[in-house]
C-alpha cells in the first residue's frame, strides 16, 4: 500500500459504524436508506429509510429492487400546466439529499451507467439534482446471492461511484474514502482510525474467498457477452424463450440498468389543472415499441426478448461505454417461467446445453 493509497483507507469498529449511521439519521441533512430484512425469517432485503442503524442488514446477499429507485422513482410527476388558458408549465422538483447504505459494487456500477444515460442524453434536472445531492455507503458483498455471476461481469468491485466503500472485517468495517464528500462524512460524523497493512490484506482474502462461491458465470465476461449476441441476432433462441414469454416485464422492472419510462399525462378533477409524469417501462410489453401511426416496431414477443438481451449485452456498452447488465441475478429469480438468465441465453446462443 502506497502512501497516498494508505490515507484512503480507515477502520471503524461495528459499534461506532452504527454511532455514524444514527448521527446521519440525527443530522437530517439526508433521508437516510439502507438494506432491511423484509418478512423477517424469508432472506427477503430491500432499501428502506432506517429510523435506527440497528434495522440494518449489511450481511444481505440481494435486495429485491436495486438503489437506483431512490434517482429514478419508478413513477414520477415532473411537470403541472394549467387547462382553458396558457398553460404555463412549471416543473415539479421535489428532492431530498439521500443518503444510501449498502449498496454493492454491481449497484453502483449500473448507477454509474443511470448517471450516463441521463446525462449524455438529454440532461435530466431530476435524476441528476437528486444524484448529485446524495451519498453512497457501497459495501462489498461477501455471500454473493445464488444467481448472480457478477464476478464474470467484474463487478464484484468498483474503483468509482460511492462516497465511502467498506468491507466487513468481522469486528470492524475497513473504509475505503472514494470522494471528499465520504472523507467529510467521516470527518463530521465518524470516529474512525487509520488502516494499517494488515487490514488491507484482510480486506483482500475476504474477498478472494467471497469470490470463490460464485455458482454462476459468463465465460469471457463483457466483451464475449456482447459479440456473442450481436453474432446471434437471427438466432432460434429468441422464438423459443419468446414462446414462453408472459411479458409481465418483471425482468425489467427490478434490473439496476433498466431505464425506460413511459411519459403520460393526467388532466384533474376540476378540469382546470393536470401533471405530466413519468412511469417505469418495458421493452417487454407489448406496446412498448408502437408509434403514434399504430405501426410497432417490436410486434413479435421474439423481436422483444431479442432486444432486452442485445441491451444487456451489447447496445449499452456500445454507446456508453459500460455494460447494461452487472450480474445481480435479479431477473433469473423474477422470470416465471425461467427464461429471463443472461447466464442461459450466453450458454444457448453459444451451442451449449
Ligand atoms: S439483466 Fe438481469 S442479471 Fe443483468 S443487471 Fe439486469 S437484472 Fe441483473
Ligand atoms: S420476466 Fe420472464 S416472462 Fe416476464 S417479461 Fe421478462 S422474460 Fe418475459
Amino acid at each position: 500500500m502506497s502512501k497516498s493509497e494508505s490515507g484512503k483507507f480507515k477502520i471503524i469498529t461495528k459499534p461506532n459504524f452504527a454511532k455514524f449511521v444514527n448521527a446521519l439519521i440525527k443530522g437530517a441533512k439526508y433521508r437516510v436508506v439502507g438494506v432491511k430484512e423484509k418478512d423477517a425469517g424469508y432472506k427477503k432485503y430491500a432499501f428502506d429509510d432506517l429510523e435506527n442503524a440497528s434495522e440494518l442488514r449489511l450481511d444481505y446477499d440481494l435486495t429485491v429492487l436495486p438503489p437506483k429507485k431512490y434517482f429514478y422513482p419508478p413513477k414520477e410527476s415532473y411537470l403541472k400546466f394549467n387547462l382553458g388558458g396558457p398553460a404555463a408549465p412549471t416543473p415539479i422538483l421535489e428532492t431530498k439529499p439521500v443518503a444510501i447504505i449498502g449498496a454493492h459494487p454491481y449497484d453502483i456500477r449500473a448507477i454509474e451507467l443511470m448517471d450516463k444515460v441521463f446525462s449524455e442524453t438529454f440532461p435530466d434536472p431530476n435524476y441528476l439534482s437528486r444524484k448529485e445531492n446524495s451519498a453512497i455507503i457501497g459495501i462489498h458483498c461477501l455471500n454473493p446471492y445464488g444467481k448472480s455471476f457478477a464476478k464474470s461481469m467484474g463487478t464484484t468491485t468498483v474503483e468509482r461511484g460511492f462516497d465511502l466503500m467498506l468491507t466487513d472485517l468481522g469486528a470492524n468495517y475497513l473504509v475505503e474514502i472514494g470522494t471528499v464528500k465520504g472523507e467529510k462524512l467521516l470527518e463530521k460524523y465518524a470516529t474512525v482510525k487509520k488502516a494499517a497493512e494488515n487490514d488491507i490484506s484482510s480486506k483482500d482474502k475476504a474477498m478472494a474467498k467471497a469470490a470463490g462461491k460464485y455458482k454462476l458465470s459468463i465465460d469471457g465476461g463483457v466483451k464475449a457477452f456482447s459479440s456473442l449476441v450481436e453474432k446471434s441476432y437471427d438466432h432460434s433462441y429468441w422464438a423459443e424463450i419468446a414462446e414462453k414469454c408472459f411479458a409481465c416485464s418483471s425482468c425489467t422492472m427490478v434490473c439496476p440498468t433498466c431505464v425506460c419510462f413511459d411519459v403520460r399525462e393526467d388532466v384533474g378533477i376540476n378540469l382546470k389543472e393536470g401533471t405530466r409524469s413519468r412511469n417505469w417501462d418495458s421493452c417487454l410489453v407489448d406496446d412498448f415499441a408502437k408509434v403514434g401511426t399504430g405501426e410497432n416496431f417490436r410486434e413479435n414477443k421474439s423481436s422483444r426478448t431479442r432486444h432486452r438481451m442485445l441491451r444487456k449485452g451489447k447496445y449499452m456498452l456500445d454507446r456508453f461505454g459500460i455494460q447494461g447488465c452487472v450480474g445481480c441475478g435479479r431477473c433469473i429469480t423474477a422470470c416465471l417461467p425461467d427464461i429471463a438468465s443472461p447466464v442461459e441465453a450466453y450458454k444457448r446462443l453459444k451451442g451449449e446445453k
